[in-house]
């Protein structure tokens, strides 16, 4: 069951946003039983709701707009395939440190966006 808080929430972001109200739901209270500062991901919002990835980002970023979650970022090694543990608030902090923690490649050689891990964090 959603609060009030998160009820309010859903009748105000529902008519801008195509997804199954029993999905939007359950994701809605995934993200409400999650601790402040628990990292969201757009994969497992994918998975949760059975939704495309588009979808996703949208309702994530509308979230966002209704500050609820804050974006964020983690480096993403494209040799050893670990993202890093430490998040960033901008990308340009994860950029310019660019170095695996797992392997110490240097991610930022690569000047790529693949290099970096969008996520989202619960204000
Ligand atoms: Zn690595």
């Amino acid at each position: 069951m959603l609060s009030s808080t998160f009820l309010t929430l859903k009748m105000k972001i529902a008519p801008l946003i195509d997804i199954d109200d029993s999905k939007l739901d359950s994701i809605l209270n995934n993200i409400e039983k999650r601790e402040k500062g628990a990292l969201v991901y757009i994969e497992a919002i994918t998975r949760l709701g059975q939704i495309d990835r588009n979808i996703a980002i949208e309702l994530l970023v509308l979230l966002v707009k209704e500050k609820l979650l804050i974006p964020t970022y983690k480096i993403y090694c494209p040799e050893c395939r670990e993202s890093s543990k430490k998040t960033y608030s901008n990308i340009n902090e994860a950029l310019k440190e660019g170095v695996c923690e797992t392997c110490a490649n240097d991610v930022c050689q690569i000047h790529d966006l693949n290099a970096i891990d969008f996520l989202f964090q619960k204000c």
